[in-house]
């Protein structure tokens, strides 16, 4: 996109956000910018919907609503809270395991103890009477020491369920935290990491490492005819389209707002050239129409740019030889997939 349309659409974004600030009389909070501006651009869906329901129930929002939509969809310590809160449970459950095996431990050796001392007086015991006295505290010491047994493995049972649940929701914020939300791909994050991981696995192995980057051609056009809500729907497609053509052990994410990064470990670049076509034409061959009105929307297309691992490669500069690959696929006119080595071709001739 030029600047200028970047510009546009970020204006036309910052007055929505005004104006939606002043038909709920709000504060004009940076915050309640940030959150409004969000609204208006249209990307995080949940929110949207979280709003547009409160909207369509009260016809307005109140700026407590706001707040808490505010901490819930963007304040950034929104997982790290939830992280904070499942690590303090977890530290009270093992806290609580650790003091109920201090004291089942201490009770055991108290029993041992005991009855160490009890058979060593068994021994100077004549008087029958005397004898059953000491067999019935024997007994009462057993019947205590199983009862606090039991006591302790029920507790045992009951910590490792909670262990289990909270272990659940540690999953899950792991989960969420490398998931983009709207294509369910992994995210940038998990990407960037994923990138980083993959180079050093290549460098190590010597085995070949691909990554492909796609951009969804015109997308702004796209945006502009037909919505936000229909473009997300288009980016889902597409994610899908990726998800459909690559193995269990290549990493797809959502790069950026409407770009894919896929890497692709153990592939050659001729491997990838085939794997990125699979995707572009799985992309236009789909005839996209809207569901809520059955209007044909024509079809989109994605171009596709590839780079390859060399020896000392970093995960920045795969990246940055993958978007100019796709830069070159743009240029030659769209729905294509340009290799780096395309790239690399024509100076290796000129210098030769
Ligand atoms: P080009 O063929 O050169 O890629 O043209 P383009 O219009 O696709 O340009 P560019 O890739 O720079 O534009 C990105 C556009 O993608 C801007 C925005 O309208 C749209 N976009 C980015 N993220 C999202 C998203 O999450 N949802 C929707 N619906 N649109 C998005
Ligand atoms: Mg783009
Ligand atoms: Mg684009």
């Amino acid at each position: 996109m030029s600047q200028e349309d970047e510009f546009k659409r970020t204006i036309v974004y910052a007055d929505s956000a005004l104006g939606y600030i002043k038909t709920n009389s709000l504060p004009a909070f940076p915050r309640n910018y940030e959150l409004w501006y969000s609204y208006a651009s249209g990307f995080n869906r949940s929110l949207n919907r979280t709003i547009n329901k409160i909207l369509a129930r009260d016809g307005k929002i109140s700026p407590i609503e706001t707040q808490k939509i505010y901490n819930r969809f963007l304040s950034p310590n929104r997982l790290g809270e939830r992280i904070d809160e499942v690590g303090d449970k977890i530290s009270q459950e093992v806290r609580e395991l650790i003091s109920a095996l201090d004291k089942g431990a201490l009770q055991t050796t108290e029993y041992a103890d005991e009855l160490t001392r009890t058979l060593g007086a068994l021994e100077s015991i004549n008087d029958p009477a005397q004898l059953s006295k000491l067999v019935v505290h024997l007994a009462k010491l057993t019947t205590e020491t199983a009862e606090s047994n039991q006591e302790l493995r029920e507790q045992l049972i009951d910590s490792r369920q909670q262990i289990g649940v909270l272990q659940e929701g540690l999953e899950a914020i792991r989960y969420e935290s490398l998931t983009d939300e709207l294509t369910t791909l992994n995210n940038r994050k998990h990407f960037d990491q994923s990138l980083i991981r993959a180079v050093n696995e290549a460098e190590e192995s010597n085995d070949s490492l691909s990554l492909l980057i796609s951009d969804i051609d015109h997308f702004k056009q796209f945006n502009d005819n037909y919505g936000h809500q229909t473009g997300d729907q288009v980016l889902r497609l597409v994610a899908l389209a990726v998800q459909q053509n690559v193995k269990n052990s290549d990493i797809a994410c959502r790069y950026g707002g409407e770009e894919f990064g896929i890497i692709l470990p153990r592939t050659t670049i001729e491997d990838a050239e085939v794997i990125a076509e699979k995707i572009r034409k799985n992309v236009v061959a789909k005839e996209l129409v809207k569901r809520s009105t059955g209007e044909n929307l024509g079809r989109i297309t994605i171009s596709i740019g590839i780079s390859t691992f060399r020896p000392g490669d970093s995960a920045e500069s795969m990246v940055s030889r993958a978007d100019l690959a796709l830069y070159a696929a743009k240029k030659a006119g769209r729905n294509l997939v340009k290799s780096e080595e395309e790239r690399k071709v024509p100076s290796v001739t000129q210098v030769a």
